[in-house]
């Protein structure tokens, strides 16, 4: 594929996207019926079916039974962090393998032309973002995940909360369950914007930002604290009346879906003609920025409405300045 056909490369060889993402669009044109069946499709497929895929897969094979997970223990704990493990070795090490070390599509549709593990760097560990990367990944962020899932798992098998059958209430669970990536978006912007305050930044949402250049090992590579705050997105599930599915369907799309912000490619090549979209645009913009962009794809606009919205146009760059000069400004007075 020509990526120059859907973008332009500067002189530093960065790829970006000629068509800037918008946030979405029954935000605009509420009743537009092609636009809903398009958006409906793009909903689910693929990134959101692959996550239910494999909490389809938690749920029939790896979850303990209900009556074991009545006591913490060890031994399912342990468990789960060996299955999360291995499911995100295969998952982000699949895609790490295939564009990153055997580079199949070389820098087609990259953002930034070049790899991690071409800049070493004091800021990470043993100067290498990959091996920083990883290593954060397996000690903190999954280790914080397991845990924010055990809780979870524990909270619904001695029915602290409220569970709700599938016969019962048919309506509000499916709702529950469609409105999962709103849920996520929402929770994902707060958490963000909170430790984006310079006090939280410096001691915890900076390990996240030493990768300007993410890849698929910086996903999950996360304070403990941001971690756990990420994944306790599940508490909504917790707080509301819901099914523990549904919950472990959130918990994926945050611990599994955390990779599509930073796989660093607008699309991933399958065959000669057809590619998979990242949904990485926005995110890889907050990681070169900083402040633009808390929160995912637009389905609940909070950065279009606070003005931090960065689609990576000339407009949005002047908008960012603005902001930037009225804040210096404001700090010199
Ligand atoms: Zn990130
Ligand atoms: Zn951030």
């Amino acid at each position: 594929m020509d990526d120059l056909d859907f973008g332009k490369r500067n002189k530093r060889g960065d790829w970006a996207p000629s068509a800037h993402p918008e946030i979405a669009f029954f935000w605009k044109e509420p009743f537009n019926l092609r636009k809903w069946s398009k958006f409906a499709l793009d909903y689910v497929w693929p990134w959101n079916a692959f996550h239910m895929a494999v909490t389809l897969l938690y749920w029939r094979f790896v979850l303990p039974d209900w009556e074991v997970m009545k006591t913490l223990s060890w031994d399912w704990a342990l468990w789960l962090y060996a299955v999360n493990g291995i499911g995100i070795f295969l998952m982000y090490g699949s895609i790490e393998l295939v564009y990153y070390v055997k580079r199949k599509q070389g820098t087609r549709f990259k953002y930034n032309a070049k790899f991690p593990s071409e800049q070493p760097s004091d800021v990470f560990w043993f100067k290498s973002q990959n091996i920083d990367n990883f290593l954060r990944s397996y000690l903190s962020g999954i280790v914080f995940w397991t845990l924010v899932e055990v809780l979870m798992l524990w909270c619904f098998a001695n029915q602290y909360v409220y569970w709700l059958n599938w016969s019962e209430h048919p309506v509000w669970l499916t709702i529950l369950l469609l409105a999962t990536p709103l849920i996520h978006e929402v929770n994902f912007f707060v958490i963000h914007r909170l430790i984006h305050i310079p006090f939280f930044y410096k001691w915890i949402h900076s390990v996240h930002h030493n990768s300007i250049n993410p890849s698929p090992w910086s996903s999950l590579s996360m304070h403990p604290v941001e971690t756990f705050l990420y994944h306790g997105v599940v508490w909504w599930h917790l707080a509301l009346p819901s099914n523990p599915l549904i919950a472990l369907f959130q918990l994926h799309m945050a611990g599994y879906g955390a990779l599509n912000g930073h796989i660093g490619f607008d699309r991933l090549e399958l065959t000669d003609e057809s590619a998979l979209d990242s949904h990485a645009y926005l995110h890889y913009l907050h990681h070169k920025y900083f402040e633009v962009n808390y929160g995912g794809d637009g389905l609940i606009p909070l950065d279009y409405w606070f003005g931090t919205w960065h689609d990576g146009s000339k407009e949005a760059d002047a908008l960012m300045e603005a902001r930037y000069a009225k804040k210096v400004a404001k700090l010199n007075t």
